[in-house]
């Protein structure tokens, strides 16, 4: 195939991924919306540049040379904004000074003083360097995501930054003259360039939508897991922790206590200030439990305005202490709503795991027949179990 052959299939490629994402972009969740959208305009950027070489030949090259350059530095720029955006990182105007300058440059090479080699270098320099940026914001970036298909995009900006350096080089060394026409046939080399231009909008494309589809699972996960008020986790996943927690100390591991907090006289929060100042107190008592907590002790919201405390006490823990740390943590903090200071107290039953509990079931009953008893002997107050 000839290399225009090659930049019009590959042109047509991008624009069908390029519009295959236009016509998605919507039905990703609004926090992705922005990044897709970017991506979409990137990938036309770059298709738009692949039919500018393609027709050269019928618009004047000194034209046609900087456009298209000028296209792909700003296709790529566009595709490092969309992986910060990815990120949640900021937008940044600097991050567009090296396509700007590149196409000053190559404004100045083409029509100024016509120069392919400095041309061809600056080109090559700000792609590399805005692909490199590319390529660290998936090393470097977000947050704990570590997604096959950002490695693989990773790669994928690295190696056609590669190219394009390697390119550079070839060109440099080939010593090519004002003559040299991208589309060219003979070399190898310009065979390659539409094939290597065509893998991020194409192969990365698909990438980049496979990192969004692994995002919205995690968030489902997430949000499947945890209570959506506090943050902590909620009771479906506290009694999947708790279960094997239970398990794992039947077998004869670490002993199992479990705290179980019920904030004092909430209602009268809720009468006296408004639900909303309710809610925050709520998020209030979660702060201080999830501050206190040790080592491997898990807290989790048991429903309304009870929490539920895995402990994890060592070999010589002690569970009254553990409740009392608990308690005195959130007595001790003062919380602020409508302007005035207001004092929240928690009651605790905690039980510890006795070989008469068959189930985790067994545990919470004694635990909440030990809080009922912190709430009868006046609130603010940690019970121990029976055995
Ligand atoms: P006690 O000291 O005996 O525990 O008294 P209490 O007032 O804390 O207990 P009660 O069970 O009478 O009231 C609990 C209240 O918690 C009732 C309910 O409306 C409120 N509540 C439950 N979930 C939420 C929530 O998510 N937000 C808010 N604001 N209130 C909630
Ligand atoms: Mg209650
Ligand atoms: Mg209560």
């Amino acid at each position: 195939m000839d290399p225009i052959t090659i930049f019009i299939v590959a042109t047509l490629m991008m624009l069908a991924n390029g519009g295959v994402l236009g016509l998605m972009h919507k039905d990703l969740p609004v926090s992705l919306q922005p990044c897709a959208e970017t991506w979409r305009i990137a990938t036309l950027l770059l298709a738009g540049s692949a039919v500018l070489y393609a027709v050269q030949y019928e618009l004047p090259l000194g034209l046609v040379s900087p456009m298209a350059n000028g296209m792909v530095m700003l296709g790529c720029t566009g595709y490092w904004r969309a992986l910060r955006q990815f990120d949640g990182a900021p937008d940044r105007w600097w991050m567009w000074l090296p396509a700007l300058a590149g196409i000053g440059g190559v404004l100045w090479f083409a029509g100024v003083q016509p120069d392919t080699p400095s041309r061809i270098l600056l080109l090559s320099g700000v792609v590399a360097f805005v692909l490199m940026a590319g390529t660290l914001q998936l090393v470097r970036g977000g947050t704990g995501e570590r997604a096959r298909s950002r490695k693989a995009l990773a790669g994928l900006f690295f190696l056609v930054g590669l190219f394009v350096l390697f390119r550079a080089g070839y060109f440099l060394v080939r010593k090519v003259g004002p003559s040299f026409d991208i589309t060219g046939e003979g070399a190898w080399i310009n065979t390659a360039s539409p094939l290597v231009t065509a893998l991020l909008p194409v192969v990365g494309t698909t990438a980049f939508l496979f990192m969004c589809s692994q995002r919205i699972g995690r968030q489902w996960e997430l949000a499947a897991a945890t209570d959506y008020l506090t943050g902590l986790a909620n009771r479906r996943t506290l009694l999947a922790e708790g279960e094997s927690r239970f398990a794992t100390a039947r077998r004869g591991g670490a002993h199992l206590a479990l705290a179980l907090v019920d904030v004092d006289h909430f209602k009268a929060i809720n009468d006296g200030h408004g639900h909303e100042v309710g809610d925050k107190a709520l998020q209030h008592v979660a702060r201080q439990l999830q501050a206190t907590a040790r080592g491997l002790d898990f807290v989790a919201r048991h429903g309304g305005e009870e929490f539920v405390v895995l402990l994890d006490l060592g070999q010589h823990g002690d569970a009254q202490a553990a409740g009392e740390r608990l308690r005195l943590a959130v007595a001790g903090t003062p919380f602020t709503a409508d302007g005035a200071s207001l004092t929240i107290t928690i009651s605790a039953g905690v039980a510890l795991q006795a070989d008469g509990d068959t189930t985790l079931d067994q545990l919470l009953r004694r635990a909440d027949e030990a809080l009922y008893a912190a709430k009868r002997s006046g609130r603010n107050r940690v019970e121990l179990a029976g055995g």
